[in-house]
C-alpha cells in the first residue's frame, strides 16, 4: 500500500474543485454521482499507478472513479488502457504515455523536492481562485 501524501491530499482538493459540480462528483466512466466528501465511494483513481512520480500528481492521469469501476479498472488493465485513450484522444494518450517513462528531472529540469514544493505552492495557488 502506498502512503498517501500531503501532494494527495491537496490533488485531490483541486480536482474536487475543478471537476465537483453542485456538491457532488460523477465517476468519470459510468457517470453516476456522489456527494463530494464521499471518499469511501469516490476514489481518485491513477492510470499510471502513485508508485510514478512522474505522473503522480499529473491532472491527465488522475480521475475521479466511484468505487465498481475503480475495481474493474484496476483488474483489466487492458480495458483501462482504451477507455484512457478513448477519453484522452490519441495525442494526448501518447504524450501522457511520453510523460510517465520519463524522470522528473527530465520533464520539469528539477530535483523530485524541487519539483514537490513547486507544484503544491501552484496547487495552492489556484485552489485560492476557485
Ligand atoms: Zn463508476
Amino acid at each position: 500500500m502506498i502512503k498517501i501524501t500531503k501532494y494527495d491530499r491537496m490533488l485531490r482538493s483541486l480536482l474536487k474543485a475543478k471537476r465537483g459540480k453542485n456538491g457532488a462528483i460523477q465517476c468519470s466512466r459510468c457517470g453516476r454521482s456522489y456527494p463530494l466528501d464521499d471518499c469511501a465511494q469516490v476514489h481518485v483513481s491513477h492510470f499510471f499507478g502513485r508508485a510514478n512520480w512522474a505522473v503522480r500528481l499529473d491532472e491527465e492521469n488522475v480521475d475521479f472513479h466511484c468505487h465498481g469501476c475503480h475495481q474493474y479498472l484496476g483488474a483489466n488493465p487492458h480495458i483501462h488502457a482504451e477507455w484512457k485513450r478513448e477519453q484522452l484522444g490519441e495525442e494526448r494518450y501518447r504524450a501522457l504515455v511520453l510523460r510517465a517513462h520519463k524522470t522528473i528531472k527530465e520533464l520539469y529540469g528539477v530535483k523530485k523536492g524541487v519539483y514537490l514544493d513547486q507544484w503544491y505552492e501552484q496547487a495552492k495557488k489556484e485552489l485560492t481562485d476557485f
